[in-house]
């Protein structure tokens, strides 16, 4: 297993690691394969969408914020509640399928990570399956 850290700037984030795991693949030499990107993290996972037009990732935050506020109806005794809820939303991990060293996404797609409880020092757990 390979491992990637990702620094953050903000409470809530979503950062494109795109570039990073595209960098990964080609340094490892990964041909043809599946890639696991995996986020061991509890307030941040991973997710893929639009990166061409920044007002999507905007719209992302600005929405779950709406559907899960930072105040509410919580126990957790930490007050990341809502970073807790919306990471769940978001999922731990994505897979993506390799050829010829290439990420294969679509046009727009990029692959980020979404930090709910920033700014902080993400790590990222790689695992490439080759076929
Ligand atoms: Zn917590």
């Amino acid at each position: 297993m390979d491992s990637i850290s990702v620094k953050t700037g903000h409470r809530q984030e979503l950062a494109d690691i795109t570039g990073l795991l595209q960098e990964h693949v080609r340094s490892k030499g990964l041909t043809s394969g599946v890639l696991t990107v995996f986020c061991p993290h509890t307030t941040a996972g991973i997710t893929i969408n639009e990166g061409a037009d920044p007002s999507v990732v905007r719209d992302i935050l600005v929405n779950l914020e709406k559907l899960v506020p930072r105040q509410g109806d919580y126990r957790h005794r930490e007050g990341n509640s809502d970073a807790h809820i919306k990471t769940s939303l978001i999922g731990p991990a994505v897979q993506i399928i390799v050829e010829e060293s290439r990420l294969m996404l679509g046009t727009w797609q990029k692959v980020f990570l979404a930090d709910f409880d920033g700014p902080r020092t993400r790590k990222v757990w790689l695992k490439f399956i080759s076929s």
